[in-house]
Parts: structure tokens; C-alpha cells; sequence
């Protein structure tokens, strides 16, 4: 049974000075970072060919699915369900009310890609303020388990989403620090995604590096 990370943030405040510090716990140690490389397929190593026709099947058909090139990589994509991007859109905290919101992504890797298919939403245990967001809820871990066993492990833990009640969403320096813990020891690339009341960011660490994918912020380069 996988179980996820636990990390903390700092955001911005509204007017996106003074920093607030605040905790995102994201339920127990080790992580649910599984096998989907190693399970998918056969084993058998695939001509170009077939690597290339079995990709054409995943891409992406319908509107409103996000597709981003993978850095560093030829002919790599990151391939983000429209499901899954109005469903982190849809707690944009556009209203003063509006606590902020999190959870986990979990798709498959396929050969470079990632293929980012469900998000865990935040349940009753979480504890959420406007500029918090403790992940207390042991739902997201369930449901990643879920995925995992429903699938033989290729439903992979493949990231984070939390929202920050800005405009244009930067990841504040406990985000970073706090990713760092969870990518700084792995070899497979993670996402990472803020979704502010209007933009969103999303970064990408790999090989001890975030380097940024999406963002509406000019000048924020890599990580
Ligand atoms: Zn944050």
C-alpha cells in the first residue's frame, strides 16, 4: 500500500508581499512513486515504429486537454487529462472566502511521457485556511492506492497541485524546499502545479532540477 510525502509551503498574501507561513502535510513517509515504467508494455523492446504508434493512441484528441513539450527531451509531452484541468480549476480561490485546495496527480509514464489522468481534491480531514493547506486527509492516499492496485502499479504518483489565492501564481520558497524533499531523491520526473485565481504554474523536477514549464509570469525561468 503506497503512501505519500509529507511537506510544507509558504504563500504569498493577496497583495503578494508579506509571506504567511503555513503547513501542507502530505500524510505519511516513504512515497507511492511506483513501477509504471517497469510494467508497462512487455518488456520486449519496441522498434521505433511500434514506440510510435502506440504513443499516437494516448495523445491527446479533445479539446481543453493541456499538452506540454517535456524540457529537455525530443518528441516528449506531458499530456495533462481537460478533466483533470477543470477539475484543479474549479478551486481557483477567486472569492475572499475561498480556502486554498490541494492534492496529488497520478497518471502513467509512457516511455518519456507523462500522462497525467485523475487529481485528488481535498476531503474533510484537510485542514484549509485562504493561505493554508494541510493535507491531512488520508483519502488522497487511498485513492492513489486505489489507482496503483486497479492498474498493476502503472497508475503512478506523478506530482502535486495546490492553489494560492494570486493571480499569477509563484511557488514560494517552502514550496520549493519542501518539493526538493520529495524530488531531490528520485530518478523519475515529478510535477509540480500552483493554480493561482486566473494563471497557473507548473514545473517540472527532474534529475534534482525544476525547471519551469507553464507559467504567466515573464522572467521566472527555471527553478
Ligand atoms: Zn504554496
Amino acid at each position: 500500500m503506497p503512501s505519500l510525502h509529507s511537506i510544507r509551503c509558504i504563500c504569498p498574501d493577496e497583495c503578494g508581499g508579506t509571506r504567511h507561513r503555513h503547513g501542507r502535510r502530505l500524510a505519511e513517509r516513504k512515497c507511492i512513486s511506483a513501477v509504471s515504467d517497469a510494467s508497462y508494455g512487455t518488456g520486449r523492446r519496441e522498434s521505433g515504429e511500434e514506440q510510435r504508434s502506440r504513443t499516437d493512441r494516448w495523445m491527446p484528441s479533445m479539446p481543453g486537454t493541456l499538452v506540454l513539450p517535456r524540457p529537455g527531451e525530443r518528441a516528449a509531452w506531458i499530456l495533462i487529462e481537460d478533466s483533470v484541468v477543470a477539475q484543479i480549476a474549479s478551486h481557483r480561490q477567486r472569492l475572499l472566502g475561498d480556502s486554498e485546495a490541494g492534492g496529488v496527480l497520478l497518471g502513467y509514464r509512457r516511455q518519456k511521457h507523462l500522462h497525467i489522468v485523475h487529481a485528488t481534491t481535498p476531503d474533510h480531514e484537510d485542514s484549509r485556511t485562504r493561505f493554508s493547506f494541510d493535507r491531512l486527509d488520508e483519502s488522497h492516499a487511498r485513492i492513489a492506492a486505489k489507482h496503483w492496485a486497479l492498474t498493476d502499479g502503472r497508475c503512478d504518483y506523478l506530482g502535486e497541485w495546490h492553489t494560492h489565492p494570486e493571480r499569477y501564481p509563484t511557488p514560494s520558497g517552502v514550496d520549493r524546499r519542501e518539493w526538493r524533499k520529495i524530488y531531490e531523491h528520485r530518478s523519475r520526473p515529478l510535477l509540480f502545479w500552483i493554480e493561482g485565481t486566473e494563471c497557473r504554474w507548473i514545473g517540472m523536477a527532474h534529475k534534482s532540477r525544476l525547471v519551469v514549464l507553464e507559467s504567466s509570469v515573464e522572467g521566472v525561468g527555471q527553478a
